[in-house]
Protein backbone atom coordinates (compact mmCIF):
# COMPACT_ATOMS: atom_id res chain seq x y z
CA UNK A 1 0.00 0.00 0.00
CA UNK A 2 2.84 2.17 0.87
CA UNK A 3 3.55 2.12 -2.85
CA UNK A 4 0.81 3.03 -4.21
CA UNK A 5 0.60 6.01 -1.51
CA UNK A 6 3.08 7.40 -4.55
CA UNK A 7 6.76 8.00 -5.19
CA UNK A 8 5.95 11.40 -3.02
CA UNK A 9 5.44 8.90 0.60
CA UNK A 10 8.69 8.31 1.37
CA UNK A 11 7.75 8.30 4.83
CA UNK A 12 3.98 7.41 5.12
CA UNK A 13 2.38 7.94 8.41
CA UNK A 14 0.43 5.21 9.94
CA UNK A 15 -2.90 7.51 9.33
CA UNK A 16 -2.30 8.40 6.30
CA UNK A 17 -1.54 4.68 5.07
CA UNK A 18 -5.13 4.53 6.32
CA UNK A 19 -6.33 7.10 4.00
CA UNK A 20 -4.87 5.66 1.08
CA UNK A 21 -6.04 2.45 2.17
CA UNK A 22 -9.87 3.68 2.61
CA UNK A 23 -9.80 5.83 -0.33
CA UNK A 24 -8.93 2.49 -2.66
CA UNK A 25 -11.25 0.18 -0.91
CA UNK A 26 -13.71 2.80 -1.25
CA UNK A 27 -13.05 3.38 -5.38
CA UNK A 28 -12.89 -0.49 -5.48
CA UNK A 29 -16.32 -1.05 -3.72
CA UNK A 30 -18.24 1.63 -6.04
CA UNK A 31 -16.55 1.13 -9.48
CA UNK A 32 -18.81 -1.32 -10.21
CA UNK A 33 -21.72 0.50 -9.77
CA UNK A 34 -20.18 3.17 -11.97
CA UNK A 35 -19.54 1.15 -13.97
CA UNK A 36 -23.11 -0.34 -14.92
CA UNK A 37 -25.39 2.62 -13.55
CA UNK A 38 -23.99 5.71 -16.02
CA UNK A 39 -21.46 6.94 -13.42
CA UNK A 40 -18.91 7.10 -15.67
CA UNK A 41 -18.66 9.44 -19.02
CA UNK A 42 -16.20 9.64 -21.81
CA UNK A 43 -14.10 12.86 -22.97
CA UNK A 44 -12.79 13.01 -26.10
CA UNK A 45 -9.87 14.94 -27.80
CA UNK A 46 -8.81 15.93 -30.84
CA UNK A 47 -6.19 15.36 -32.74
CA UNK A 48 -5.36 17.77 -35.37
CA UNK A 49 -3.04 17.35 -39.33
CA UNK A 50 -0.95 19.87 -39.44
CA UNK A 51 -1.02 19.83 -43.36
CA UNK A 52 -4.98 18.98 -43.41
CA UNK A 53 -5.44 22.32 -40.72
CA UNK A 54 -8.46 20.63 -39.25
CA UNK A 55 -9.33 17.51 -36.69
CA UNK A 56 -8.52 14.01 -38.27
CA UNK A 57 -9.43 12.07 -35.42
CA UNK A 58 -10.46 11.65 -31.20
CA UNK A 59 -9.32 10.36 -28.74
CA UNK A 60 -11.39 8.87 -25.99
CA UNK A 61 -10.65 9.61 -21.98
CA UNK A 62 -12.82 7.88 -19.26
CA UNK A 63 -14.37 10.06 -16.80
CA UNK A 64 -15.32 8.80 -13.28
CA UNK A 65 -17.01 11.96 -10.75
CA UNK A 66 -17.15 9.83 -7.67
CA UNK A 67 -20.25 11.51 -5.86
CA UNK A 68 -18.24 11.71 -2.63
CA UNK A 69 -14.55 12.14 -4.14
CA UNK A 70 -15.15 14.70 -6.98
CA UNK A 71 -13.05 13.33 -10.12
CA UNK A 72 -10.97 10.35 -9.46
CA UNK A 73 -8.21 10.84 -12.30
CA UNK A 74 -8.46 7.68 -15.15
CA UNK A 75 -4.97 6.68 -14.43
CA UNK A 76 -6.26 5.63 -10.22
CA UNK A 77 -9.71 4.21 -11.03
CA UNK A 78 -8.12 1.92 -13.96
CA UNK A 79 -5.37 1.15 -11.93
CA UNK A 80 -8.55 -0.20 -9.65
CA UNK A 81 -10.64 -1.99 -12.39
CA UNK A 82 -7.13 -3.74 -13.51
CA UNK A 83 -6.17 -5.05 -9.89
CA UNK A 84 -10.36 -6.31 -8.75
CA UNK A 85 -10.89 -8.12 -11.92
CA UNK A 86 -13.38 -5.18 -13.61
CA UNK A 87 -11.15 -4.02 -16.60
CA UNK A 88 -13.17 -5.55 -19.36
CA UNK A 89 -16.77 -4.32 -17.97
CA UNK A 90 -15.21 -0.55 -17.83
CA UNK A 91 -13.61 -1.34 -21.15
CA UNK A 92 -16.57 -2.51 -22.69
CA UNK A 93 -18.39 0.63 -21.35
CA UNK A 94 -15.60 3.05 -22.98
CA UNK A 95 -16.03 1.10 -26.42
CA UNK A 96 -19.71 1.57 -26.18
CA UNK A 97 -19.61 5.30 -25.42
CA UNK A 98 -16.65 6.11 -27.87
CA UNK A 99 -18.53 4.43 -30.74
CA UNK A 100 -21.69 5.22 -29.95
CA UNK A 101 -20.15 8.94 -29.75
CA UNK A 102 -18.49 8.92 -33.29
CA UNK A 103 -21.40 7.20 -35.31
CA UNK A 104 -23.47 10.30 -35.88
CA UNK A 105 -20.26 12.47 -36.05
CA UNK A 106 -19.08 9.91 -39.21
CA UNK A 107 -23.25 10.56 -40.25
CA UNK A 108 -22.89 13.95 -40.57
CA UNK A 109 -20.14 13.15 -43.34
CA UNK A 110 -17.09 14.32 -40.77
CA UNK A 111 -13.99 12.24 -41.82
CA UNK A 112 -12.47 11.07 -38.40
CA UNK A 113 -10.31 8.56 -36.58
CA UNK A 114 -11.65 7.11 -32.69
CA UNK A 115 -8.67 6.19 -30.83
CA UNK A 116 -9.31 4.08 -27.38
CA UNK A 117 -6.75 3.49 -25.08
CA UNK A 118 -6.62 -0.13 -24.40
CA UNK A 119 -5.21 -2.28 -21.34
CA UNK A 120 -3.09 -4.74 -21.13
CA UNK A 121 -5.54 -6.75 -18.61
CA UNK A 122 -7.88 -6.78 -21.86
CA UNK A 123 -5.47 -8.36 -23.78
CA UNK A 124 -4.44 -10.73 -21.62
CA UNK A 125 -8.17 -11.88 -21.00
CA UNK A 126 -8.45 -12.82 -24.99
CA UNK A 127 -11.80 -10.94 -25.63
CA UNK A 128 -10.69 -7.49 -26.53
CA UNK A 129 -10.90 -8.15 -30.44
CA UNK A 130 -14.55 -9.52 -29.83
CA UNK A 131 -15.70 -6.82 -27.48
CA UNK A 132 -14.52 -4.50 -29.89
CA UNK A 133 -16.42 -6.18 -32.88
CA UNK A 134 -19.62 -6.01 -30.92
CA UNK A 135 -19.10 -2.32 -30.24
CA UNK A 136 -18.48 -1.53 -34.23
CA UNK A 137 -21.50 -3.56 -34.99
CA UNK A 138 -23.68 -2.20 -32.33
CA UNK A 139 -22.65 1.18 -33.51
CA UNK A 140 -22.39 1.13 -37.26
CA UNK A 141 -18.85 2.13 -36.80
CA UNK A 142 -16.00 1.05 -39.46
CA UNK A 143 -12.92 -0.73 -38.21
CA UNK A 144 -11.50 1.09 -39.88
CA UNK A 145 -11.99 4.02 -37.95
CA UNK A 146 -10.69 2.88 -34.83
CA UNK A 147 -7.19 3.20 -33.22
CA UNK A 148 -6.23 1.11 -30.44
CA UNK A 149 -3.86 3.30 -28.41
CA UNK A 150 -1.64 0.47 -26.36
CA UNK A 151 1.27 1.70 -24.33
CA UNK A 152 4.92 0.54 -25.71
CA UNK A 153 5.92 -1.39 -22.52
CA UNK A 154 2.89 -3.95 -23.63
CA UNK A 155 3.96 -4.37 -27.05
CA UNK A 156 7.61 -4.77 -26.08
CA UNK A 157 7.02 -8.13 -23.68
CA UNK A 158 3.97 -9.36 -25.68
CA UNK A 159 2.97 -13.12 -25.06
CA UNK A 160 1.52 -15.20 -27.89
CA UNK A 161 -1.99 -14.62 -26.95
CA UNK A 162 -1.47 -10.91 -26.93
CA UNK A 163 -0.37 -11.09 -30.02
CA UNK A 164 -3.08 -13.14 -31.18
CA UNK A 165 -5.16 -10.76 -30.12
CA UNK A 166 -3.75 -7.65 -31.73
CA UNK A 167 -3.57 -9.51 -34.75
CA UNK A 168 -7.02 -10.39 -34.79
CA UNK A 169 -7.82 -6.53 -34.77
CA UNK A 170 -5.74 -5.81 -37.07
CA UNK A 171 -7.33 -8.38 -39.16
CA UNK A 172 -10.26 -7.04 -38.81
CA UNK A 173 -8.90 -3.60 -40.36
CA UNK A 174 -8.84 -1.82 -36.91
CA UNK A 175 -5.20 0.57 -36.91
CA UNK A 176 -2.95 0.13 -33.60
CA UNK A 177 -1.04 2.92 -31.90
CA UNK A 178 2.14 2.72 -29.49
CA UNK A 179 0.71 5.40 -27.07
CA UNK A 180 3.49 7.21 -24.59
CA UNK A 181 5.87 6.31 -27.04
CA UNK A 182 9.75 6.81 -26.13
CA UNK A 183 9.12 5.90 -22.66
CA UNK A 184 9.11 2.39 -22.56
CA UNK A 185 12.18 0.39 -23.79
CA UNK A 186 11.24 -1.27 -27.54
CA UNK A 187 14.18 -2.01 -29.16
CA UNK A 188 14.66 -0.79 -33.10
CA UNK A 189 14.39 -4.46 -34.26
CA UNK A 190 11.22 -5.20 -32.01
CA UNK A 191 9.46 -1.74 -33.37
CA UNK A 192 10.06 -2.43 -36.52
CA UNK A 193 8.34 -5.79 -36.81
CA UNK A 194 5.56 -4.69 -34.47
CA UNK A 195 1.99 -4.40 -36.15
CA UNK A 196 1.87 -0.72 -35.34
CA UNK A 197 0.35 1.97 -38.00
CA UNK A 198 1.37 4.91 -35.46
CA UNK A 199 3.27 6.27 -32.97
CA UNK A 200 1.91 8.98 -30.00
CA UNK A 201 5.08 10.68 -29.02
CA UNK A 202 5.09 10.94 -24.79
CA UNK A 203 3.95 14.32 -23.83
CA UNK A 204 7.29 14.43 -21.72
CA UNK A 205 9.62 15.21 -25.35
CA UNK A 206 7.22 18.14 -26.28
CA UNK A 207 7.23 19.19 -22.85
CA UNK A 208 11.21 19.62 -23.42
CA UNK A 209 11.23 20.52 -26.79
CA UNK A 210 11.71 24.03 -27.07
CA UNK A 211 14.39 24.41 -23.91
CA UNK A 212 16.31 21.28 -24.55
CA UNK A 213 17.83 20.75 -27.85
CA UNK A 214 19.11 17.68 -27.47
CA UNK A 215 15.34 16.70 -26.69
CA UNK A 216 14.44 18.42 -30.04
CA UNK A 217 16.79 16.37 -31.66
CA UNK A 218 15.43 12.85 -30.49
CA UNK A 219 12.06 14.53 -31.35
CA UNK A 220 13.21 15.07 -35.01
CA UNK A 221 14.62 11.09 -35.34
CA UNK A 222 11.11 9.75 -34.04
CA UNK A 223 9.69 11.50 -36.80
CA UNK A 224 11.99 10.00 -39.26
CA UNK A 225 12.04 6.30 -37.51
CA UNK A 226 8.32 7.03 -38.38
CA UNK A 227 8.89 8.39 -41.67
CA UNK A 228 11.12 5.11 -42.54
CA UNK A 229 8.60 2.50 -40.88
CA UNK A 230 6.15 4.33 -42.60
CA UNK A 231 4.02 5.10 -39.17
CA UNK A 232 2.84 8.23 -38.26
CA UNK A 233 3.78 9.98 -35.70
CA UNK A 234 1.78 12.06 -33.49
CA UNK A 235 2.98 14.36 -30.75
CA UNK A 236 0.84 14.33 -26.96
CA UNK A 237 0.71 16.89 -24.71
CA UNK A 238 1.39 20.21 -27.47
CA UNK A 239 0.35 23.21 -25.00
CA UNK A 240 2.20 26.41 -26.37
CA UNK A 241 2.49 28.10 -30.11
CA UNK A 242 6.30 27.81 -29.34
CA UNK A 243 6.08 23.80 -28.83
CA UNK A 244 3.97 23.93 -32.36
CA UNK A 245 6.30 25.55 -34.24
CA UNK A 246 9.44 23.71 -33.20
CA UNK A 247 7.32 20.20 -34.28
CA UNK A 248 5.94 22.02 -37.50
CA UNK A 249 10.02 22.43 -37.97
CA UNK A 250 10.87 19.04 -37.65
CA UNK A 251 8.61 17.64 -39.38
CA UNK A 252 6.05 16.32 -37.13
CA UNK A 253 2.55 16.62 -38.71
CA UNK A 254 -0.08 15.06 -36.11
CA UNK A 255 -0.86 16.75 -32.86
CA UNK A 256 -2.52 16.53 -30.09
CA UNK A 257 -2.86 18.87 -26.71
CA UNK A 258 -4.45 21.62 -24.98
CA UNK A 259 -3.45 23.98 -27.31
CA UNK A 260 -5.34 22.65 -29.87
CA UNK A 261 -8.28 21.60 -27.87
CA UNK A 262 -8.81 19.81 -24.72
CA UNK A 263 -10.93 16.83 -23.89
CA UNK A 264 -14.99 17.44 -24.27
CA UNK A 265 -17.92 15.61 -23.53
CA UNK A 266 -19.43 14.30 -27.06
CA UNK A 267 -22.29 17.17 -27.08
CA UNK A 268 -19.64 19.55 -27.28
CA UNK A 269 -17.85 17.77 -30.39
CA UNK A 270 -19.90 19.57 -33.18
CA UNK A 271 -18.82 22.98 -31.76
CA UNK A 272 -15.21 22.06 -31.94
CA UNK A 273 -15.06 20.56 -35.30
CA UNK A 274 -16.65 23.68 -36.82
CA UNK A 275 -13.98 25.66 -34.91
CA UNK A 276 -11.57 26.92 -37.53
CA UNK A 277 -8.31 25.89 -36.83
CA UNK A 278 -6.22 28.13 -38.94
CA UNK A 279 -5.84 30.81 -35.50
CA UNK A 280 -3.87 27.79 -34.02
CA UNK A 281 -2.37 26.60 -37.13
CA UNK A 282 -1.57 30.11 -39.13
CA UNK A 283 2.28 30.32 -39.63
CA UNK A 284 2.34 34.11 -38.75
CA UNK A 285 0.97 33.81 -35.67
CA UNK A 286 3.54 31.71 -34.24
CA UNK A 287 7.43 32.60 -33.20
CA UNK A 288 9.89 31.97 -35.82
CA UNK A 289 10.30 28.31 -36.84
CA UNK A 290 13.40 26.36 -35.97
P1 LIG B 1 -2.97 8.89 -22.54
O1 LIG B 1 -3.65 7.82 -23.29
O2 LIG B 1 -1.54 9.16 -22.87
O3 LIG B 1 -3.88 10.17 -22.73
C1 LIG B 1 -3.39 11.48 -22.81
C2 LIG B 1 -3.53 12.19 -21.50
O4 LIG B 1 -2.91 13.47 -21.61
C3 LIG B 1 -4.97 12.48 -21.08
O5 LIG B 1 -5.01 12.48 -19.65
C4 LIG B 1 -5.17 13.90 -21.60
O6 LIG B 1 -6.22 14.58 -20.93
C5 LIG B 1 -3.83 14.48 -21.29
N1 LIG B 1 -3.50 15.65 -22.12
C6 LIG B 1 -3.90 15.91 -23.38
N2 LIG B 1 -3.37 17.07 -23.83
C7 LIG B 1 -2.60 17.55 -22.83
C8 LIG B 1 -1.78 18.73 -22.69
O7 LIG B 1 -1.65 19.57 -23.58
N3 LIG B 1 -1.12 18.87 -21.50
C9 LIG B 1 -1.24 17.97 -20.48
N4 LIG B 1 -0.58 18.20 -19.36
N5 LIG B 1 -2.01 16.85 -20.58
C10 LIG B 1 -2.68 16.64 -21.75
P2 LIG B 1 -6.14 11.72 -18.85
O8 LIG B 1 -7.46 11.86 -19.54
O9 LIG B 1 -6.03 12.12 -17.43
O10 LIG B 1 -5.73 10.20 -19.01
C11 LIG B 1 -4.54 9.75 -18.46
C12 LIG B 1 -4.25 8.33 -18.89
O11 LIG B 1 -5.26 7.46 -18.40
C13 LIG B 1 -4.27 8.14 -20.40
O12 LIG B 1 -3.03 8.57 -20.96
C14 LIG B 1 -4.47 6.66 -20.49
O13 LIG B 1 -3.25 5.98 -20.27
C15 LIG B 1 -5.38 6.39 -19.30
N6 LIG B 1 -6.78 6.30 -19.79
C16 LIG B 1 -7.67 7.27 -20.06
N7 LIG B 1 -8.84 6.77 -20.52
C17 LIG B 1 -8.67 5.41 -20.56
C18 LIG B 1 -9.52 4.32 -20.95
O14 LIG B 1 -10.65 4.46 -21.40
N8 LIG B 1 -8.98 3.07 -20.80
C19 LIG B 1 -7.71 2.86 -20.34
N9 LIG B 1 -7.27 1.60 -20.25
N10 LIG B 1 -6.90 3.86 -19.98
C20 LIG B 1 -7.37 5.13 -20.09
MG1 LIG C 1 -3.85 7.37 -25.24
MG1 LIG D 1 -0.21 9.01 -24.24
MG1 LIG E 1 -0.41 8.02 -20.54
Amino acid sequence: AAKAAGKNCVRTTGEALDRVVDRRARLARDLPGAIVDGGLSLALQPVVGLEEGRVLGLEALVRWRHPDLGDVPPEEFVGVAEDEGLIVPLQRWVLAAATAALAPLLAEGHDLQLGVNVSVRHLQAGCLAADVTRALAASGVPASRLMLEITESVLVDAEDRVERELAALREAGCMISIDDFGTGHSTLARLARLPVDVLKMDRDFVAHIEDDPRTAAVVASVVELGRTLGLDVVAEGVETPGQLAVLRGLGCRFLQGYLLGRPVPAAELPAVLAAPRAGVLDDDRLPSQV
